[in-house]
């Protein structure tokens, strides 16, 4: 009867489903098949309708569960952060081939949200220091959570926009999963994204304000030789490499996500 009641909300009712009985039960994927004809108790049924209705409604699984997994490992989210999507795991990726394993780098993550991005860098590199900023208090909270679940020491939280929250330090790598979509964009008002927070999604009328701010800055907050590492829409790839080029970066390039759509650009800082 759930699944039925699913399938009018979402394409992969089946899934969203199971997940949300692996959360009230506690089981696995493999434990759900392994006890198929178990019963559910009365108060995992009712708990099991009412996180149904809440997906009914469109709420994301995410938010319902509190949880999504990235880079392998599962972080609390809340409607304080986006919900981390698996190709923001390409931003970690380049970011760590420019990371030595052993080096006592700084790196900084704008914007940190959940601190997926920024706790993925960490506990792959930890000599590494990475302040994690965010101008919303909430999320810096949700981040804190994650760092103490994770076990992450080596990661510094702070509070504010962008490169403002970094003082007098300089970076070895800066990135950011900025807001990038445009004010005007349809998808704003479909599925999952309706209930993110919209700060952490549109930036002005191209989607392209905070990145525009992030690339003017980042020659004040990058050591000569430092990389700066943007994520941003599949349509943006050309514009953002031009800024970063009229900026001054050299070695910029777009890299594509598994989809072959244009997510990251990259370029490093030469310049004293
Ligand atoms: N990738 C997200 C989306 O397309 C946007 C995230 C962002 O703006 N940083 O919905």
């Amino acid at each position: 009867m759930a699944e039925q009641r699913l399938s009018q909300c979402s394409d992969s009712a089946s899934i969203d489903a199971r997940v949300l009985m692996e959360h009230v039960t506690g089981y696995s994927h493999a434990d759900i098949i392994r006890k198929n004809d178990q019963a559910l108790s009365e108060s995992q049924q009712s708990l099991f309708d009412e996180l149904v209705a809440m997906r009914e409604t469109g709420a994301p699984i995410a938010y319902i569960t509190g949880q999504r997994e990235f880079w392998s490992m599962n972080f609390l989210v809340t409607p304080d952060t986006l919900i981390p999507r698996p190709e923001t795991e390409i931003l970690v990726e380049q970011a760590l081939l420019r990371i030595p394993k052993d080096a006592e780098v700084t790196i900084a993550d704008l914007g940190t949200g959940s601190g997926a991005i920024a706790l993925a860098i960490a506990y792959e590199r930890p000599h590494a220091r990475v302040i994690a900023t965010d101008a919303s208090r909430l999320a810096l909270e949700t981040a804190r959570v994650n760092e103490e679940r994770l076990g992450i020491g080596n990661v510094e939280l702070r509070l504010g926009r962008w490169f403002g929250a970094l003082g007098q330090d300089r970076c070895d790598v800066v990135v950011s999963n900025p807001p990038y979509v445009r004010e005007d964009d349809p998808h704003l008002s479909q599925g999952d994204v309706r209930y993110e927070p919209m700060t952490a999604l549109v930036s002005g009328d191209d989607g392209l304000d905070a990145i525009r701010e992030i690339i003017t800055d980042a020659s004040n907050h990058l050591k000569p030789g430092g990389w700066l590492l943007l994520e941003h829409g599949f349509d943006q790839g050309e514009a953002v490499l031009g800024l970063m080029q009229s900026a001054g970066f050299v070695n910029v390039e777009t890299v594509g996500d598994l989809a072959g759509q244009d997510r990251v650009t990259l370029g490093q800082w030469v310049a004293s």
